[in-house]
């Protein structure tokens, strides 16, 4: 389509205004207090048509004529992941300051999909389903999931990156430290079988579980109930050597065999990267109701990171944000701010996927030593940059996720 063929303002008259017979609706307020609605008809995995109305300036219109534009006719999979950049490269000239115009008319667009997909597409119809849609592009591997291990507890969330290295750990586990200083009863399950980090952080090993019955003990670290595969070697050191099966077998018995009660959280610090591992862990739970997701501000690791969000996407698994970790090193004597790992890796992808950004963690040498000497860092360095952007980061997790329910 040629940007000749697209009139900014007005909107063109066939998709300005409410569909009649539409069966994807939604209307949303962005943050510019302009609303937009939009409405979808669905059939055949295609968008038939599309059409949308705004409060909003000439702005809002030309965004939401060139959305409705390239969405109707697309395949449903491909309108939802319609990007802001996709619009506005149809909009020539369109003035910065109103870019976040695109960003509500895509947001609109894919919830008025959501929408369609909640009310014709329930997710256990997606095992049999056929139809070419981005919710499952590829059949999951079957997984036994066995929900009741985990009855007593009220909120999963798991803890994801896209690679190693970037401090998914060291979120989880401050996650977890913060929420019970709270007061909140929280358990945490160190899903990575290769490098179990829970037993350093938290000063614990050479500690076992204890099995009673069938079930297992979980370790205590304060109120925090722990369970992690440290717990079950025999020496610190030795080497985990899994194949496949048996990593399942080894992963469903530290979720479900384990006597975890009555819990307000289960953090899982899961496996990283996008492949067999976290996937498993995260459809042994069932259903988590929400993922974070830790990066470095380096392109690199955002690259990853995009790995990620699809990842979770096809599992229609909630990304309840991105956390920024290791985002600058402020000298303690000049006060000069270094950007070792480059900047704004983070925001950028939230504001591509439209994500909730939950902050950066400058880069703080207490973090690493108290890890390493299984010391809280919030505790022990709690007027820290580092560590009131870890509080913050976790309110916004609270707020994510009760934005969920
Ligand atoms: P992952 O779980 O992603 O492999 P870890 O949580 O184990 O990463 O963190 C890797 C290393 O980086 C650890 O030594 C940890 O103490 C350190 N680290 C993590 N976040 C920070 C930070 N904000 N400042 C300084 N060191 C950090």
């Amino acid at each position: 389509m040629s940007d000749s063929e697209i009139n900014p303002q007005p909107a063109l008259p066939g998709v300005f205004g409410p569909l009649r017979g539409a069966n994807g609706n939604v209307r949303i307020t962005g943050p510019c207090g302009d609303t937009m609605e939009f409405w979808v008809l669905i059939q055949d995995g295609q968008i038939q048509r599309c059409t949308f109305t705004t409060d909003g300036c000439s702005s809002s219109i030309a965004c939401g004529t060139a959305t409705c534009t390239l969405a109707s006719g697309a395949p449903e999979a491909v309108a939802f992941e319609l990007q802001p950049e996709d619009v506005l490269a149809l909009l020539p000239d369109f003035p910065d300051e109103d870019k976040h115009c695109a960003l509500l008319a895509t947001h609109t667009l894919k919830s008025a999909i959501s929408d369609y997909r909640k009310k014709h597409c329930p997710p256990e119809a997606c095992a049999s389903c056929e139809k070419e849609c981005s919710s499952r592009k590829e059949p999951l591997p079957p997984v036994q999931a066995e929900p009741n291990g985990l009855s007593g507890v009220k909120h999963n969330i798991v803890v994801l990156s896209g690679k190693g290295g970037v401090g998914k750990s060291t979120v989880a586990a401050n996650l977890a430290l913060s929420l019970s200083a709270k007061g909140f009863k929280v358990g945490l399950l160190d899903a990575d079988l290769h490098g179990p980090s829970v037993p350093t952080l938290f000063n614990l090993s050479g500690e076992h579980v204890e099995q009673f019955g069938d079930t297992v003990e979980p370790v205590r670290a304060g109120g925090i109930k722990l369970m992690s595969s440290g717990f079950m070697l025999e020496h610190p050191d030795q080497a985990v050597i899994m194949r496949g099966p048996l990593k399942m077998k080894v992963l469903e018995q530290m979720l479900h065999g384990v006597n975890w009660g009555e819990l307000d959280y289960l953090i899982t610090d899961c496996p990283p990267g996008t492949g067999d591992e976290p996937l498993s862990v995260c459809q042994l739970i069932g259903s988590p109701d929400g993922a974070v997701i830790v990066t470095t501000p380096q392109e690199i690791a955002a690259a990853d990171v995009r790995k990620s969000v699809q990842f979770c996407r096809k599992l229609n698994l909630p990304i309840l944000g991105i956390i920024e970790n290791m985002s600058g090193y402020t000298c303690p004597k000049c006060g000069e701010t270094v950007h070792l790992f480059g900047k704004d890796g983070g925001r950028k992808l939230c504001e591509k996927y439209n994500l909730a950004f939950l902050g950066r963690i400058p880069i703080d040498p207490n973090v690493g030593l108290c890890g390493d000497a299984g010391h809280s860092f919030l505790e022990r360095h709690g007027e820290s940059d580092s560590a009131k952007a870890f509080e913050i980061a976790v309110e916004q997790v609270l707020f994510a996720l009760k934005k969920e329910f």
